[in-house]
This record gives structure tokens, C-alpha cells and sequence, in this order.
């Protein structure tokens, strides 16, 4: 199978060529059509499958396609860890290269100023750990109001590192939510939990 059978735009394709990707892995090939039909996804999928490109590049071509104002958050990818927030960041940074969607991401235990300032600068899609996050929400400086698209990556890593009270209070703030993606290297049932209360029909993807 080839990145084009997946109904995937020329200047996201183009990204994906130089980045060296020639052909789907099976994550991708199976995550990609329902996420870009707007499907809620609970997929097993450990790092190093190519979980990232396989729910960031539907989003930036959903994204593309909708009319919204752009430079406002209708995208957030939350990930436990500062490596993980960074690693997905620059991925998704290098798949939207030829797009107009804008990206930031934010973490904690760095000053939160020049995070700041790229989502004033505007950002279509935030990349954020759960602390960080809710911190800046509470200062009003994030506002989760448009989000049409939100993955929950390395759900059971989030559960077991305690935040499942900041994912589910976020989750809670999202009110016109289009799809959520649900990853996690494995599915306990506390991640079952999640699924049962905030996933519609989801594909579900191992
Ligand atoms: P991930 O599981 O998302 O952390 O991805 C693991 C690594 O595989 C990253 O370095 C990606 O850049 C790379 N990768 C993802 N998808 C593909 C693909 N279709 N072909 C080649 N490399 C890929």
C-alpha cells in the first residue's frame, strides 16, 4: 500500500517523501481513513509503530479542510512526558510543513514564557502534557473552546504516572469535540474506562 491510497493530500504526501517515509506501516494504514472521517479511534500501538504520523496526519488534512479561524486550537495531542511533547511536536511540525496549520507545544518544568508567546503567535494544533496544560488554562491563557480533534497519547503511561484526574477534567472542558483518539501500549481496563465514558463507536485498532 502507498501513503496516496489513504486519501492523503499532495502537500502533506510531499512531506511524508522527504521524510523518508515510503510506504504505511499498519498502524497508519489502518488509523489514517477513520480519523480523517472524523471516527473516535482506540488504538493498541506501542512507540516506534508510527503512532504519531498515524493520528497527526489525518488531523492536519481535517484541519485544512475545515473552515475555522486559524491560529486558535482546534487540535490537542496530550502525551505524559516533556520527550514524548517534544518528539510529537517535531513530527507534527514536519508533516504540516507545507500546509498552513500552525503548531506549539507546551510541558512543564521550563518557564512557561516562550511557550506563551507561540500560542499567542497562534497555533491550529497544541501539543501539551496534562500539568502544563491545565496550568495555562487556568491563567486563561489556553482556551480549549474549538477543539474538534483530541488524541489521548500513551493513555495507560498518563493513567500510571497520576493524571487521570487532570485528563478527565480537560476532556470535560471540550464541549463541541468532533473525535478522540484514544493510543496506548496496552489497553488496562482504566483505559477501557476512558473509552466507555468519552468514545462514540470507536474504531478499534491493534
Ligand atoms: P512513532 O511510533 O510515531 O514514535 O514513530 C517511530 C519512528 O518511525 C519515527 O522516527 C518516525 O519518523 C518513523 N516513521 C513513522 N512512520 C513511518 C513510515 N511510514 N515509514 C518510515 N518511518 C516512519
Amino acid at each position: 500500500m502507498k501513503f496516496n491510497e489513504l486519501k492523503i493530500q499532495k502537500n502533506i504526501l510531499r512531506a511524508l517523501r522527504e521524510a523518508g517515509y515510503e510506504q504505511p506501516t499498519p498502524i497508519q494504514q489502518k488509523a489514517i481513513p477513520p480519523v480523517l472521517a472524523g471516527r473516535d479511534v482506540l488504538g493498541c500501538a506501542q512507540t516506534g509503530t508510527g503512532k504519531t504520523c498515524a493520528f497527526s496526519v489525518p488531523i492536519i488534512q481535517r484541519l485544512c479542510r475545515t473552515e475555522g479561524k486559524s491560529g486558535t486550537v482546534r487540535a490537542l495531542i496530550l502525551t505524559p512526558t516533556r520527550e514524548l511533547a517534544l518528539q510529537i511536536y517535531e513530527n507534527v511540525c514536519q508533516y504540516a510543513r507545507y500546509t498552513s496549520c500552525t503548531c506549539a507545544v507546551i510541558y512543564g518544568g521550563v518557564s512557561q514564557v516562550p511557550q506563551v508567546e507561540a500560542i499567542q503567535r497562534g497555533a491550529d494544533i497544541l501539543i501539551a502534557t496534562p500539568g502544563r496544560l491545565w496550568d495555562l488554562m487556568g491563567q486563561g491563557i489556553v482556551k480549549l473552546g474549538k477543539v474538534e480533534c483530541f488524541v489521548l497519547d500513551e493513555a495507560d503511561r498518563m493513567l500510571d504516572m497520576g493524571f487521570i484526574h487532570d485528563v478527565t477534567r480537560i476532556l470535560d472542558k471540550i464541549p463541541h469535540r468532533k473525535n478522540l483518539g484514544l493510543f496506548s501500549a496496552t489497553i488496562s481496563r482504566e483505559v477501557m474506562d476512558i473509552a466507555w465514558v468519552y468514545q462514540r463507536d470507536a474504531e478499534e485498532i491493534t
